[in-house]
């Protein structure tokens, strides 16, 4: 007997017992969808995407049954490793045919950031939901398609900020919002690490779209408005080069940012590509302080507040991470903290933004 007809079998006589109308215990059962998996292809089977996969085998609601690769002998590995069948194997060419293949609802892309986008326009045309890695694309106006792309198709876009279901990043989170720290007006994000071996892609404008802040400087950008609950309304930033052949034209090492919101609040922040154990979010609010170190590496993440530390069990990010996103397909369950489109986008106002304050060395204001 299935998990659900256990359950409407015991809910059934228990609420025969409490007197709830029986339709009502059903409707509720339908809308959780407990028996539902989200079959998840996934697009770029490189050192995320493997992790991602692995993290997929704890998953209740999520799992690995598709993929989208242009190297043939990883399609091969991972069909072995993943037990996944040929019918669900793809190339960047042919992924357009996945329309027609109703064992997979959603393709999570794990490719370099220049690919996010028209990869993003071609699955939502083929009627599957998408979730892109950060940054959701090279800028706003491309997340801005990608936003309209799937809308029009009636897809979700989400986009892969797994810090949004961390237990200790929502604790601080949840302090916040109760006003537990007071009005919280300073933030502070630290975020680098020493980038390696200089001919890969992240290093290459025409396929990461920029430097250090397209890969890790996002996390100090997405820190900064969940821990504070708003959107800023002015940006300032310097660039500091150390070594241009290995950060050519186009490739930020280290930027330094402000931004300042309407509450008053203000944030300053760093992103570079030549500080290693550079992992830091500080709010201050007048009331008491949340610190978290690391804040945004893959854990156990630390957090400490004034009154003390902030203990809660570490889980591997990308498990619950594609469990909740499941549930918000399936259940259409609402995260405290969004992972949608508009979200991903938001962060790429404000990447654009600091880019122009970085070139015009004038403070840059958003509406
Ligand atoms: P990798 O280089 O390890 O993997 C990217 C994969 O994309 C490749 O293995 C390849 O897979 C595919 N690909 C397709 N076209 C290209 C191309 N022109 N050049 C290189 N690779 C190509 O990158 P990562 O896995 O580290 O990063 C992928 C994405 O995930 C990025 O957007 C990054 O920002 C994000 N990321 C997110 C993290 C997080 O914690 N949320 C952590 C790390 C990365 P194939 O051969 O199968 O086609």
């Amino acid at each position: 007997m299935s998990t659900r007809r256990i359950f409407l079998k015991r809910v059934g006589l228990s609420t025969l017992a409490l007197g709830i109308p029986m339709a009502e215990t059903l409707k509720a059962m339908e809308n959780t969808k407990e028996d539902k998996v989200l079959r998840v292809a996934i697009m770029g089977l490189g050192s995320y995407g493997t992790r991602v996969a692995d993290a997929m085998k704890d998953c209740k609601r999520a799992k690995l049954v598709g993929v989208v690769s242009g190297t043939p002998s990883k399609i091969t590995d991972w069909q072995s490793k993943y037990d996944i069948p040929a019918k669900n194997c793809y190339n960047y060419e042919n992924f357009d045919q996945i329309k027609d293949n109703p064992d997979i609802d959603i393709v999570y892309m794990t490719t370099p950031n220049s690919l996010h986008k028209p990869h993003c326009l071609r699955i939502a045309a083929a009627g599957k939901h998408v979730i892109s890695e950060k940054p959701m694309a090279l800028n706003a106006a491309e997340g801005r398609e990608m936003v309209a792309a799937c809308k029009k198709a009636g897809v979700h876009l989400m986009v892969g900020y797994r810090m949004h279901f961390e237990l200790k990043t929502l604790e601080v989170v949840r302090m916040q919002r109760a006003g537990e720290l007071g009005k919280t007006l300073f933030f502070q994000g630290l975020s680098g690490f020493i980038i390696g071996d200089p001919t890969q892609w992240r290093l290459d404008p025409a396929l990461a779209g920029g430097g250090a802040m397209m890969d890790i400087g996002v996390y100090s950008i997405n820190g900064a408005r969940y821990m504070l609950g708003e959107e800023p309304t002015w940006i300032t930033a310097q660039e500091v080069k150390n070594d241009p052949v290995k950060f050519k034209e186009g490739v930020d090492e280290t930027i330094t940012f402000q931004m300042g919101f309407p509450s008053g609040a203000v944030a300053s922040c760093l992103s570079t590509y030549s500080l290693n154990n550079l992992d830091k979010f500080f709010l201050n609010g007048t009331k008491g302080f949340a610190e978290m170190q690391p804040s945004t590496g893959y854990g156990p993440i630390k957090a400490w507040t004034n009154k003390g530390p902030i203990e809660r069990e570490h889980v591997t990010h990308q498990t619950v991470q594609m469990d909740e996103m499941a549930a918000i397909i399936l259940d259409g369950k609402k995260p405290m903290i969004p992972v949608d489109g508009e979200e991903g986008l938001k962060d790429l106002v404000i990447v654009d933004a600091i880019y122009e304050a970085v070139k015009t060395g004038q403070k840059v204001t958003l509406s």
